[in-house]
């Protein structure tokens, strides 16, 4: 029997995929033996679903192999559902099998929370994973493909509702701007008929941004035909569409979409890991409180800012990070040598408004708007890809085209 130690790293998202790709940079096959857990045998871009749900990239690009990227003669490959954590008997329960590790990095990204409103869970669609948002795509179409059969049906069915206008939200809106248009030309339908509408509670859309950065975004999607509804609580979604404000005013809907927050997976609450606001809080060099031997990282973790305070915002910048610091201290354990604490290195926000537009604030807070933002956000997203699988992932998955 091997005596060597066992990592397993549950979850190939941003998190999971990047620090498999260190660990097995930082450590020799003689030294640690390295398992990689994931609900399917591909990787997705979850900063790209708004798009697979909008129906404005290919779906094939947002998708990679895991296979293709982490060769599985180096790392052992479970292509599994992860149920549960057993903590004190270092045992990780799938759904077809069990796995005992030595060192445990839990990566398993969110869920949506839909905090408690009554009928969001039954009646509306979430962008939370490439299946979830593949049916909101399809749902749409199907929409319009059923108008076009009746024009006499409910118009109110040909609307997209979004509920929540934080960041993935309004970049959803900015995708929606631009295939309402063609849906309406392709489905013969009078483009005044199809409505977009965001409902945002606080009295302002990505109510923690930059004020001049979020006029320019309002104004950029009201302008391409999005309502916009600030200040507007939803109070509960039926099978017609939500229920707002103080009169309980019902907006109705074909489709109805919930991007109004994310908690961290469900496999942390099913284990004993207690959550504070919808994530489990970290030790600054990731470990869980108490448990020496298990990471939580990505958007699983909140990972505090100790200069401010409070924790650092859940992206896919700060579970990239997260990676290189917990492959690291994996490294150091096994080597007996200290840890590192995570610090974090701001690169910047940049949203997307639709595939032409965007705007953000990069390094040193420069704000971009229009066209340039909305190339670099291409090249933020095409320098993940650059980092994962190299030249050839970027040549094959890129969203920059040198020709
Ligand atoms: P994820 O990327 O969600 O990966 C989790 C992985 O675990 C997935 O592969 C999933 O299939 C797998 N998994 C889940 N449960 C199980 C289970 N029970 N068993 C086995 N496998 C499981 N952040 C930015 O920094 N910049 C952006 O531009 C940006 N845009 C975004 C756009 C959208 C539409 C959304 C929704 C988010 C965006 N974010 C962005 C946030 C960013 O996507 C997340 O912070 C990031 O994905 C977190 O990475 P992760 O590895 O923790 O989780
Ligand atoms: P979020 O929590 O950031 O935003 C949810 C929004 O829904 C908030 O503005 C909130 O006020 C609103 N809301 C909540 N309850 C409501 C109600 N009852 N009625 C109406 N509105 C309600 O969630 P998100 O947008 O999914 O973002 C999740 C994480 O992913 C964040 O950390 C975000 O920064 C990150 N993200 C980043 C990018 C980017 O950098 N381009 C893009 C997408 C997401």
């Amino acid at each position: 029997m091997s005596t060597k130690p066992r990592i397993v790293v549950l979850g190939a998202g941003y998190a999971g995929m990047m620090t498999t790709k260190k660990l097995i940079k930082n450590l020799t096959p003689e030294e640690a033996e390295i398992v990689l857990v994931n609900k399917h045998n591909y990787h997705y871009q979850t900063t790209w679903l708004h798009e697979v749900a909008a129906g404005t990239i290919n779906q094939n690009q947002v998708r990679i192999m895991i296979k293709d990227i982490i060769s599985p003669n180096r790392v052992r490959l479970i292509y599994d559902t992860v149920v549960k954590i057993d903590q004190d008997d270092n045992r990780v329960i799938l759904e077809n099998s069990e796995l005992i590790y030595d060192y445990l990095v839990i990566a398993l990204g969110y869920e949506t929370n839909t905090f408690g409103i009554k009928g969001m869970d039954e009646h509306a669609f979430f962008i939370e994973s490439f299946e979830s948002s593949q049916l909101i795509r399809e749902h749409i179409e199907y929409q319009f493909a059923k108008f076009h059969q009746d024009p006499n049906a409910d118009e109110s069915s040909l609307t997209i509702l979004v509920g929540g206008g934080g960041f993935t939200g309004i970049e959803f809106i900015g995708e929606l701007v631009e295939r309402v248009p063609k849906l309406c030309k392709k489905y013969d339908i009078d483009r005044g008929k199809a409505k977009i509408i965001n409902v945002e509670a606080a009295p302002s859309i990505l109510p923690t941004f930059d004020k001049e950065l979020v006029s320019y975004a309002r104004k950029s999607l009201q302008e391409r035909g999005a309502q916009i509804l600030e200040g507007t609580k939803i109070n509960e979604c039926t099978k017609e569409g939500f229920i707002v404000g103080e009169d309980n005013e019902l907006i109705k809907a074909g489709t109805v979409v919930w991007t109004g927050g994310v908690k961290a997976s469900p496999v942390l609450t099913n284990s004993g890991f207690e959550l504070t606001k919808g994530r489990f809080t970290v030790n600054g060099d990731l470990r869980a409180p108490g448990r020496d031997n298990i990471f939580v990282i990505g958007d699983c973790a909140w990972v505090m800012n100790k200069l401010e305070g409070r924790p650092y915002p859940p992206t896919a910048q700060a579970a990239m990070q997260h990676a290189s610091t917990c492959a690291n201290n994996i490294r150091s354990l096994i080597h007996h040598e200290p840890l590192e604490e995570f610090v974090f290195s701001d690169k910047g926000t940049v949203a997307s408004l639709g595939v032409t537009d965007a705007m953000g604030s990069i390094l040193g807070g420069k704000k971009l708007y229009g066209k340039p933002a909305a190339a670099m956000k291409k090249v933020v997203d095409d320098r993940y890809l650059f980092l994962l699988g190299g030249i050839n992932l970027l040549v094959k998955k890129g969203k920059v085209r040198p020709f």
